[in-house]
């Protein structure tokens, strides 16, 4: 089981719902769900983006 503790993640646009990011993040260390503001070239503007699978 390597590197079980590690989830991928998307980061989706919380304004128009873009798949914009996929990072991976550890779950011992982040258990709350991410919420980051990131440049959407959707939307052309930062805006929240938040965790999804
Ligand atoms: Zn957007």
């Amino acid at each position: 089981m390597l590197g079980s503790n590690k989830r991928k993640i998307i980061l989706v646009c919380e304004t128009c719902l873009s798949r914009n990011y996929s990072l991976t993040k550890s779950m011992m260390t982040q258990k709350d769900r991410l919420e980051i503001k990131k440049f959407c070239k959707t939307c052309n503007l930062h805006s929240l983006h938040k965790e999804t699978r």
